[in-house]
């Protein structure tokens, strides 16, 4: 039996925001580690690990995965928020990969098996124009990307204009562009146009609305998009308007994705039960980590919903790793988002997820099969880092959700 005997956190990247849990036991060479990534709240994720949750932990056996999530769990009185999911969520992996290695097997044999060959991935395109997407496009599926997510500019893309054309207030603060319902309306039902015109119905491609729309623009979104067919549209409402869901799936059969900001289970569960969503995207450590996950995946299978776990931009490896497992043991999985990574962050951590032809490998090694290099963590770790969000508006200088 394996206790734990250390529990603390490993930060790298610029401002430390990827901060990766270590859990050791007092068995000579055995340890686990789990992402605590938080790019907003980076410290406070790493306080609430070292000073609150390790100490109540030490000593207790790493076996008890379940035990230990539901007694960190209740310990919180408030929960189901981002920071104590993000903490527990971490410790949670680092536990399973303990177990996996004590196992000899990699996570996804003790999950029931492959039930995939790899894990087939979705990749980011973007252009600041028509043409320039579609190159995009086409460069992804030629290096073998299944799916593409298609994106009009950079973050959210379409319905921005420039401000000094907008009808703005005399008193209105400075800003290059602001964001219109309407425009966007406009550019994106354009877009797959063009999109279908050019590529035809054969590639499988995506939209992320980001929230940007009011609720009743979304359901107009969605409806305009069914002649595109899409493999799903992603982030149509914010988490505080997903009741609109039954109202989009009463309209139209563009399939929805939904759930990167979801930390509740009252998020997610409703949306899975009554068939609102098609796909979850939660990010598997701001869900509280594989126990709940695995829990997720299960529960998507008997209502015939799909998983598209959350990656991308300022994601990491481990929590990758994580998502590589259940992807490959889950009946559930529709399709994994890719990262970005660069050579240098890749050298950190011995053992990460092959990304190659558009899938993601295993290296078949026990546990999560991915370690971390504290020396070149230390390397990559500078004072500051990410300033938040983009902050967009609307021309009246209104904040649009993320
Ligand atoms: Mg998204």
């Amino acid at each position: 039996m394996a206790k734990i005997q250390e529990i603390r956190c490993i930060r790298t990247r610029p401002g430390g925001y990827w901060a990766i849990v270590k859990v050791v036991t007092d068995q000579p060479g055995l340890w686990g580690i789990g992402s605590a990534n938080d790019v907003h709240h980076a410290d406070t994720v790493t306080t609430a690990i070292e000073q609150v949750i390790a100490p109540r932990l030490i000593g207790r056996d790493a076996a008890e995965i379940e035990d230990i999530w539901q007694s960190v769990y209740a310990a919180a009185y408030w929960r189901n928020g981002s920071i104590l999911n993000t903490a527990l969520g971490a410790i949670d992996m680092a536990l399973w990969d303990i177990k996996g290695k004590e196992a000899n097997m990699p996570l996804y044999q003790l999950f029931g098996g492959k039930c995939r060959d790899a894990v087939p991935c979705y990749a980011h395109a973007s252009g600041h124009d028509l043409d320039a997407l579609v190159e995009d496009i086409e460069r992804y599926l030629q290096e073998g990307y299944p799916v593409v997510r298609c994106q009009l500019g950079s973050y959210g893309g379409g319905g921005f204009v420039d401000a000094a054309s907008a009808p703005r207030p005399r008193n209105a603060r400075a800003a290059d562009k602001v964001f219109d319902d309407e425009l966007y309306l406009e550019a994106i039902p354009a877009m797959f146009a063009h999109l279908r015109d050019k590529l035809g119905f054969g590639p499988k491609l995506t939209h992320d609305v980001h929230e940007h729309l009011r609720p009743h623009n979304a359901v107009t979104l969605a409806k305009l998009l069914e002649p595109y067919r899409l493999f799903f549209l992603e982030d149509v409402l914010p988490p505080e308007q997903i009741d609109w869901f039954r109202q989009i799936k009463q309209q139209c059969t563009t399939p929805q994705a939904m759930g990167e900001l979801f930390v509740n289970p009252q998020e997610y569960v409703p949306l899975i039960t009554e068939r609102l969503i098609d796909y979850v995207r939660v990010r598997v450590s701001k869900a509280g980590g594989i126990t709940p996950c695995r829990k997720i995946a299960a529960l998507c299978e008997w209502f015939g919903v799909h998983t598209a776990w959350q990656e991308g931009g300022d994601n990491d490896p481990v929590n990758q790793a994580a998502a590589m497992h259940l992807d490959l043991s889950s009946t559930s999985f529709g399709i994994q988002e890719e990262n970005h990574f660069s050579a240098q962050e890749l050298d950190v951590f011995p053992g990460h997820a092959e990304l190659a032809d558009g899938h993601l490998y295993t290296n078949d090694q026990p546990g999560l099969g991915i370690d971390i290099d504290e020396e070149k963590a230390a390397e990559l770790l500078t004072a500051s880092g990410p300033s938040g969000t983009a902050e967009d508006r609307r021309a009246d200088g209104s904040i649009v959700r993320p």
